[in-house]
């Protein structure tokens, strides 16, 4: 799928809507409904209607940017000085490697868009757009126009099968359909099927995610966060976002029930920050979701993460000076580079590189003040130079710590696990079903 270009989804999926609309309308239910002397238009405006509420929908969710993170954009001072604070368990505050940015709340990096999302639910091929916290209501709307207008289709469809069958048991033959409308009906009732099991589904489980507040790759770490509570692994960490299902719903169409369906650009968040249920502190959102003691690496952010560095780097250093590196790989090809028997890959050169260079930095490069400087940025990140990529270049610290598991298109190495540094709502709060 990924090597076909994403327009030619969105051309698919039009004309998928074109034909089920119209070639329905004009070559069945237009001559059946007059034959069966019904008052035609009165039954196909809904169903029109509801159409160009698909196709208004869809071109919105197509062309409505899902929103993206503002150059200047960085988390409270708060957030930022737990990174200050040294605390080995605490990584600190989110952070996008690839795009060089602080990730606000519910923000994931897309490798698809190739930058971050706001409130990131999924990338979806169909759009030719990642659904994210500006254009997932006009996503929501267009799953379920596409539901009723399927529905309404069905029912007449349905409706013409019985007809024609009620005609023929009657024994009036001259009501038999042509070739055409035989066709047609078959064409109309297998896509309309398709479509109305696939959306259906999608549409379902968006609507409890509404419910609930959750996009699809929270409802995701919810279910990894309770299972981790469950084990034991971690304390309890209530889900911030769930403000009761009004009000999830209102978070998401707006506040006025009247215009929940009515397709409009009106921006209901900025995206950035979000509202908190009761009884949890704000700043839980910046904290979630707490990550798996057993995963946890310490970020880039954190001393630990230095110190861990520095220990390496010592260690390793001990090894090369003995000039010796037991990589564990045995060669017997001297031409291989290998040193008494043992062969360095690409890799282990370039790591022993890291080594030679950080340990230079480390002995000769820094002062001893800045070797107390730790690896995060002690200001709110700006594009351009700045500290963390001035250090960059005499340290690079991603290529000696490259995260070796990925879920899905977020970088889940960005995320913390300050479960202890949050007041947590009593277990018996009001959203606990949530
Ligand atoms: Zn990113
Ligand atoms: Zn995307």
């Amino acid at each position: 799928m990924d090597a076909i270009p994403g327009k030619v989804f969105v051309v698919g999926v039009t004309l998928l809507i074109t034909v089920i609309a119209y070639s329905s309308q004009y070559f069945i239910f237009i001559p059946a409904l007059k034959e069966a002397e019904f008052d035609t238009w009165k039954i196909l405006i809904p169903l029109n209607v509801v159409v160009l509420l698909i196709y208004w929908n869809y071109y919105l969710a197509v062309t409505t940017d899902p929103g993206k993170v503002p150059s200047q954009w960085a988390p409270p001072a708060s957030i930022l000085s737990i990174g200050e604070k040294h605390i080995p368990e605490l990584p600190g505050p989110r952070f996008c490697k690839t795009c060089q940015v602080y990730k606000p709340p519910r923000a994931h990096h897309c490798s698809y868009c190739r930058r971050c999302v706001l409130k990131m639910d999924h990338h979806c091929p169909w759009i030719n757009n990642c659904v994210g916290a500006h254009n997932y209501a006009h996503f929501l709307r267009f799953v379920i126009n596409v539901n009723i207008a399927c529905f309404y289709v069905l029912g007449l469809l349905i409706w013409r099968v019985r007809y024609i069958l009620d005609e023929i048991r009657h024994f009036r033959f001259n009501a038999e359909p042509t070739k055409t409308e035989v066709i047609f009906l078959t064409l109309n009732f297998v896509l309309d099927m398709i479509v109305l099991f696939c959306v259906g589904i999608l549409s379902g489980y968006h609507l409890y995610c509404l419910a609930r507040n959750q996009s699809t790759i929270e409802s995701w770490e919810r279910g990894k966060v309770e299972t981790m509570i469950r084990r034991g692994k971690i304390l309890p960490f209530d889900y911030p976002f769930s403000l009761g299902v009004y009000k999830n719903i209102c978070s998401v169409l707006g506040n006025n029930p009247l215009l929940w369906f009515v397709p409009t650009r009106r921006l209901t968040s900025d995206g950035l920050t979000f509202e908190v249920a009761a009884g949890i502190d704000e700043s839980a959102q910046y904290l979630w979701p707490p990550r798996d003691p057993d995963d946890l690496r310490p970020s880039i952010f954190s001393a630990k993460y230095r110190r861990q560095q520095e220990r390496r780097q010592l260690n390793m250093a001990e090894e090369d000076s003995e000039d010796y590196y037991d990589s564990g790989s045995m060669s017997d090809n001297d031409s291989f580079g290998g040193r008494d028997g043992y062969s360095l890959t690409d890799e282990e050169e370039n790591m022993q590189q890291i080594v030679t260079d950080s340990v230079s930095q480390l002995t000769g490069g820094f002062t001893s003040n800045q070797a107390d400087q730790p690896y995060y940025p002690s200001q709110p990140y700006h594009h351009g130079p700045t500290l963390l990529q001035g250090q960059r270049r005499r340290f690079d610290p991603y290529h000696a710590y490259t995260p070796d598991d990925h879920v899905d298109d977020d970088d889940e190495d960005d995320t913390t696990p300050l479960v202890s540094l949050i007041p947590r709502a009593s277990p018996a709060k009001e959203n606990k079903a949530d």
